[in-house]
């Protein structure tokens, strides 16, 4: 063999890890390079969507006992539970991951090495492990997955006790009784709604002119009158945010002003036990050697692929969040999967460009494809069709009675074209009309299909009967096209 490896992956997230995982059922060999001395799994497992999920989903359940056995004293949750009980969920979840990661990978043959790898040539990489030592190995094909990390605040520092990112909230000890997010978008609104479980009062302090703007316009009215039934203030778009202690009164102090306020200059203050901040997220892609091999990199320094996750050079391909958008771990799993289609020319597993997009806030939201809006604007005759939690049995018997399916579907062939869920499992339940979506269906699957019953499912069918409905125009003519 020409090579030590058919190919070297940098970084053991999604992307670097279903890449792995791809190449070794081909037959390839494959080595994966950590640069974390501890753990595997890299954003995934480890500070990003499994264990803020766990929490959230702590905090679920919290919920939901709460909401069928209400507290006549109505003591808040964090006068309850203590964090670590909460947390140690997410510790046992984050263990069995990291195992089970590791696990894989030897069981297929994969070989892992830990240091901080950097490209010497385009079939070749560095790597200087914890020991000061360096090694080199060559491949064939290189996939660079190094990830992401999060932007420092300009005008305040991190200090992981009072003001906290990502990571280092979920090393939090207590409940906090008040909480300032400052984020923009999905994140932002996930802890915003997961700590609002645990009673505490949260506000989020966003930058930008909107928020979670391409949500369809109904599903984001729902987000704004769930956000005010739990007391969570959105204020925007704000500026010269700025954070300090007061020891005095034994808070924290976050000031800001609103752009464009009717009284110019008006400073606003916050006084609050902590500040969870959730800004964005830049690529990994300094100091390690990709301008020495002549990978191109856009303005915001994310590597430049193309379809088949290919970069600039040959045989060096990237995925995950450090080709950019969506950055999500989903996307990423492809990705990586992708690239070891293409490097080893098996095309066999061809992905469809729609992706779901799920938002893990209590409750979920996600959605695929047009949304209303959208639709009209592209000029298409579109109908749509509703469905509501509280009128399905499933939301009765679990007590989750918010939310709304809403199926954006071509009117005269009644194709669907886009689903716009938030409530209860709504990023489960976004795959059966993913799946319709996708193999071409109409909305007369929900009818013509017997659904399991009770089911949030049963959503698809309310919402496929009250859009052909909306079709004919008379709630008995639907029975023609039934034939
Ligand atoms: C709070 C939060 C919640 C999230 N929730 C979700 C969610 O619900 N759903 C979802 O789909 N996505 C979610 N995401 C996004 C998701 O975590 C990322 O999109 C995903 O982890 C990116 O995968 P990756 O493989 O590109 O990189 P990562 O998971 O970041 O892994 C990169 C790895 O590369 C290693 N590395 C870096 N440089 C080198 C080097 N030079 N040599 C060797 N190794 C190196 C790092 O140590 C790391 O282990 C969330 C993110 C955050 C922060």
């Amino acid at each position: 063999m020409k090579y030590d490896y058919d190919v070297i992956i940098l970084g053991s997230g999604p992307a670097g890890f279903s890449c792995a995982m791809q190449s070794s059922k081909f037959g390839k060999k494959a080595l994966v390079i950590e640069a974390n001395e501890k753990y595997l799994g890299g954003a995934w497992i480890n500070t990003g969507t499994v264990p803020s999920k766990a929490l959230r989903e702590t905090a679920r359940i919290i919920q939901r006992y709460h909401n069928q056995f209400p507290d006549e004293e109505n003591i808040k949750p964090y006068a309850k539970y203590e964090m670590a009980e909460l947390l140690s969920y997410k510790e046992k979840t984050l263990k069995s991951k990291n195992k089970k990661v590791a696990k894989d990978l030897k069981k297929n043959e994969v070989d892992i090495y830990r240091g901080f790898g950097v490209l010497i040539d385009p079939n070749t990489v560095e790597v200087k492990n914890g020991d000061g030592e360096t090694k080199k190995f060559t491949a064939e094909y290189i996939l660079v997955a190094t990830g992401s990390k999060p932007i420092q605040p300009k005008n305040f520092k991190l200090d992981h006790n009072k003001i906290l990112d990502y990571a280092s909230i979920l090393t939090l000890t207590h409940i906090p009784r008040r909480l300032v997010v400052i984020g923009i978008g999905v994140n932002a609104i996930e802890y915003a709604t997961t700590f609002s479980k645990l009673g505490t009062r949260v506000t989020i302090l966003n930058e930008n002119d909107t928020f979670l703007r391409w949500l369809d316009h109904e599903i984001a009215e729902q987000v704004h009158e769930i956000l005010a039934d739990n007391k969570i203030e959105i204020v925007m778009p704000t500026k010269n945010i700025r954070i300090k202690d007061n020891d005095i009164r034994n808070v924290t102090e976050v000031s800001y002003q609103i752009k464009d306020d009717k009284e110019p200059g008006r400073k606003y203050v916050i006084e609050t036990e902590h500040v969870l901040y959730l800004g964005g997220k830049t690529p990994n892609t300094k100091n390690i050697g990709l301008d020495k091999v002549g990978i191109k990199l856009d303005k915001e320094g994310f590597v430049k692929v193309d379809k088949d996750m290919r970069s600039s050079v040959e045989s060096i391909y990237a995925a995950g969040d450090v080709v950019g958008f969506p950055r999500l771990a989903s996307a990423s799993f492809t990705q990586g999967r992708i690239a070891s289609c293409k490097m080893f020319d098996i095309a066999r597993l061809e992905v469809e460009a729609e992706i779901p997009y799920g938002i893990y806030s209590i409750p979920e939201m996600s959605n695929i494809g047009l949304t209303e809006n959208e639709a009209r604007e592209k000029g298409l005759d579109i109908t749509v069709g509703r469905a509501y939690y509280k009128n399905i049995t499933q939301g009765d018997v679990s007590n989750q009675q918010t939310g709304l399916l809403k199926l954006v579907f071509d009117t005269k062939t009644l194709k669907l074209l886009g689903i716009h869920i938030i409530g209860e499992r709504a990023s489960d339940l976004i795959h059966l009309g993913q799946a319709v979506m996708s193999l071409g269906g109409d909305i007369r699957y929900f009818i013509n299909h017997v659904l399991n019953y009770p089911t949030y499912s049963e959503l698809y069918r309310v919402a496929a009967f009250n859009g052909i409905n909306r079709v004919y125009k008379a709630g008995v003519k639907y029975k023609k096209l039934l034939k």
